[in-house]
C-alpha cells in the first residue's frame, strides 16, 4: 500500500474551510503545493515554524504570516490561494481526479485515475464476445500476440544453443515448420481442417492464411450478426484444436485424422449455438440448417444471450 503513495499524493487535496487540520508544508491545499518541496525543515524552523504547523497559523485576518525575506526568495507564496479564518466549515480530504476534478471518492474512479491507460485494442471484440468460449479465447489471445511456445519461439528463447531446434517440425504434417502461420492454417493437415469448418461459417472465399482470416474477422468485429458470432466461434475452436491436436502428437502416440478434428470443431460450436437466441432474420433458416438446430433458438428480440 505505501508504495501507492507517490502514485496518489498529487490526488488528494484539501478542500480548505478554516484552516485548522490542514498541514501548510505537507498537504495539497493548493497548486503550489506540497510546500514542503521547496521549504526544507532547516528553512522552517529559522523563523519559528515547526513541521506540524497547521494552515491558520500561517495566516491571520490581514493576511499571511510569511516573514518579510520569503517574499523575495519565494515568491511562489503569493500565489497562494485565500481563505477565511472565520469560515464555518472544517477542512475536508478530497479526491481531484486526472482531469483536475473534484469528484466523488470511490474505487472506481480511484482506479481510473491510478492505472496506466493504453489506446483500445480494436480487436478485442474478435476473441472476447458474450458467446465466447473462455479457453478457445484464450488460445485465440496467445496466438494473436504471438505467444503460443512453437519450435520458432523456443528457439529465439534457448540462447545456450545446446538444443537443435531445427530437427523440430510440425507434427501435424511432419514437413512444415512448427510456427504460428503455418499452424494457422497453411499446415496440410491445419488447412483441410479449416476447409473443412469454414463453409459452415460462411468463409468459403477466405483464404487459410492467418492474415487473411484474422482481417475478415477485424472487418466484422462488432458485428452482432448471428453469422458474424459463429465465424468468431469456428475460427477459435479450429485454432484452439489444432492447438490441441499438435501438442497430442508431439507429446503422446493419440492422433487423430482431419476429418476427425473437423467434426470435433463443428459439434463443439452447434453444442455452443444451441445455448444461444438468434434473432429472427432472412437468414435463420440457412442458419438453422446448416447446423441442424432446433427451431426455438430463434427469437424476436435482438438478443443473442
Ligand atoms: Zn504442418
Amino acid at each position: 500500500m505505501l508504495s501507492l503513495r507517490s502514485h496518489i499524493r498529487n490526488h488528494i487535496w484539501t478542500n480548505v474551510g478554516n484552516g485548522k487540520t490542514t498541514f501548510v508544508w505537507f498537504d495539497k491545499w493548493d497548486e503550489v503545493c506540497p510546500l514542503f518541496s521547496i521549504l526544507t525543515p532547516r528553512i522552517i524552523a529559522n523563523v519559528g515554524f515547526s513541521l506540524e504547523t497547521k494552515l491558520c497559523d500561517v495566516r491571520d485576518r490581514d493576511g499571511w504570516r510569511w516573514p518579510l525575506m520569503w517574499s523575495n526568495r519565494f515568491p511562489m507564496l503569493g500565489l497562494l490561494s485565500d481563505f477565511n479564518l472565520d469560515d464555518a466549515t472544517h477542512d475536508k480530504l478530497v479526491w481531484k481526479s486526472r482531469l483536475g476534478n473534484i469528484i466523488e471518492f470511490g474505487t472506481a474512479s480511484v482506479w481510473d485515475d491510478i492505472r496506466v491507460t493504453q489506446p483500445e485494442i480494436q480487436w478485442s471484440n474478435l476473441i472476447w464476445f458474450p458467446q465466447a468460449i473462455p479457453r478457445h479465447s484464450f488460445i485465440m489471445w496467445l496466438i494473436i500476440h504471438k505467444k503460443l511456445k512453437t519450435q520458432d519461439v523456443m528457439c529465439k528463447w534457448n540462447t545456450s544453443g545446446n538444443a537443435n531446434f531445427n530437427l523440430m517440425c510440425c507434427s501435424l504434417c511432419s514437413s512444415g515448420p512448427d510456427s504460428h502461420e503455418h499452424l494457422f492454417f497453411e499446415c496440410g493437415y491445419a488447412s483441410r481442417v479449416w476447409d473443412g469448418v469454414k463453409a459452415k461459417a460462411d468463409m468459403r472465399a477466405i483464404s487459410n492464411r492467418w492474415s487473411d482470416i484474422f482481417g475478415h474477422l477485424t472487418g466484422v468485429v462488432n458485428s452482432k450478426k448471428a453469422m458474424h458470432v459463429i465465424s468468431r466461434l469456428v475460427v477459435s475452436a479450429s485454432a484452439y484444436f489444432i492447438w490441441n491436436e499438435r501438442n497430442r502428437r508431439l507429446f503422446t502416440r493419440k492422433r487423430r485424422e482431419h476429418d476427425q478434428l473437423v467434426n470435433v470443431i463443428l459439434s463443439t460450436v452447434r453444442l455452443k449455438l444451441q445455448s444461444m437466441k438468434f434473432k429472427q432474420s432472412i437468414h435463420s433458416d440457412r442458419i438453422l440448417q446448416e447446423w441442424t438446430l432446433p427451431r426455438g433458438i430463434i427469437v424476436a428480440d435482438d438478443d443473442y444471450g
